[in-house]
């Protein structure tokens, strides 16, 4: 296997890598610890999120901090106890949220993003996985009309990149969306997006098509990166020692602790996001939708409505808490008045995320190793993208994008 590519982690953003190294031509040995969609891919919000060049860091972010650290109820959170070692990450986070950044982070996601759904149809065309990928139009719910005005820089952002909603006010919300309650007053709308209807299913069906196309899938952790002369010759992991040309680190969160095998320390921290499933629902919104108050994505999936999101700034160690998942189930309930389901189920997801809210997608030197993890909000959007400019790298195709913003050397590893 001495040609081969090891790729680490089997999340979107790995499979898609693993997919599309295939597709060049190479030989790929796909690895994962836990299993397919084991990660934050299992349990997002399933949306394309091709809107999403808004970081979470604008200048408005300065205005709502104060409530969001002081309100309990509020949509962002933060482990305290994890707070003394983020601190530097945090501040370094918070010094992007001013207009300079925020548009040069816009400008960067954009290429990543806005093809998404266009992106995904690539991935599996002409297979049967075609079928977890819906066409649809995306929906901001707001309670008043007053609260879709004061998101205006976001939506100055998105309109850089032709998102324009048409806004529905009054009557015509609940006309558009029956399914929400009185409560909901405003509805921004936008035409030509796209939704994934059941994300961990839909990854472990394309590692299973990367194997019936001669891919190998093996499920180990990786505990070593072996480099001679400077280069990656193999990769040790508990199922045994893998000769490689090249490596790809797409192990979301993890890749943090993969990064540090190699000494290497990179500022990735946790955004960290949850899910509620009502399962069999009596109602389920028309279009995939964003409940803006409590900062979550709606989803109507095969197993439920995923209600997916929030953000709480913490740890990949620590337990899940109360409050996101309490505060979730409130403004459901609030959205969505009249919903009766059988049951519910919650999970804990863990976003991988810089302070600049880029991903780090390159080769670190000219080590044969190559970096795709970091894609904090957006990964199950800009994962079939990310796969393919790094099978083309790898290949020696130089790709049609300055790939300079994602450089994994940017932070001096
Ligand atoms: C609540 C929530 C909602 C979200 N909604 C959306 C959305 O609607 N749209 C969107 O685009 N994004 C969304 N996201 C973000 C998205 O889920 C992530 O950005 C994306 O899943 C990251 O994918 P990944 O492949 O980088 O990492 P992961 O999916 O985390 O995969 C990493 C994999 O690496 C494996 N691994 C780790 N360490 C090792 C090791 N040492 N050896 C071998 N394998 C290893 C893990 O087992 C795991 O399977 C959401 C996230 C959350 C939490």
């Amino acid at each position: 296997m001495a040609q081969s590519v090891i790729v680490i982690g089997a999340g979107m953003v790995g499979v898609s890598t693993a997919i599309w190294l295939q597709r060049f031509g190479r030989e790929v040995l796909l690895l994962d610890k836990d299993g397919p969609a084991a990660g934050a891919s299992f349990g997002n919000a399933g949306l394309i999120a091709q809107w999403a060049v808004t970081p979470v860091t604008t200048p408005d972010l300065w205005k709502s901090l104060p409530s969001y650290m002081l309100n309990p109820n509020s949509a962002l959170f933060l482990k305290w106890s994890y707070l003394p070692k983020m601190l530097p990450w945090l501040a370094k986070f918070l010094s992007h949220a001013n207009d300079k950044s925020a548009q040069s982070i816009s400008r960067n996601l954009a290429p990543l993003l806005t093809d998404g759904v266009e992106q995904h149809k690539a991935l599996v065309a002409g297979t049967k996985l075609e079928r977890w990928i819906s066409d649809s139009k995306f929906s901001y719910a707001y309670k008043t009309r007053k609260d879709f005005d004061h998101d205006r820089y976001a939506w100055d952002l998105k309109a850089t990149v032709g998102m324009i909603p048409t806004v529905l006010n009054g009557r015509d919300v609940q006309d558009a969306e029956p399914i929400l309650g009185p409560d909901v007053k405003c509805l921004a709308v936008l035409e030509g997006q796209g939704h994934i209807t059941n994300p961990g299913q839909y990854i472990q069906e394309l590692t299973d098509h990367f194997v019936s196309n001669g891919g190998k899938y093996v499920q180990a952790e990786v505990t070593g990166l072996n480099k001679v002369g400077g280069r990656i010759a193999s990769v040790a992991t508990t199922k045994g020692v893998f000769d490689c040309s090249e490596t790809v680190i797409t192990a979301g969160i993890w890749s943090k602790d993969v990064m540090k095998l190699l000494g290497l320390k990179v500022p990735l921290e946790t955004e960290r996001g949850y899910h509620v499933i009502f399962k069999n629902p009596s109602e389920v919104p028309r279009n995939p939708m964003m409940i803006t108050w409590g900062k979550f994505g709606v989803n109507p999936m095969d197993m439920g409505m995923r209600c997916a999101g929030t953000v709480e700034i913490g740890d990949h160690h620590a337990e899940a808490s109360k409050n996101p998942i309490k505060v979730l189930r409130r403004s459901a309930k609030e959205a969505f008045p009249k919903l009766k389901y059988s049951d519910t189920e919650e999970w804990l997801g863990f976003r991988p995320s810089t302070y600049d809210s880029l991903p780090l997608i390159g080769e670190i030197g000219a080590s044969g190793i190559y970096t795709g993890f970091g894609h904090q909000h957006v990964g199950v959007t800009a994962g079939p993208k990310t796969g393919r400019l790094i099978a083309q790298m790898i290949s020696g195709n130089t790709p049609n994008l300055d790939m300079a913003p994602y450089a994994p050397d940017r932070f001096g590893v």
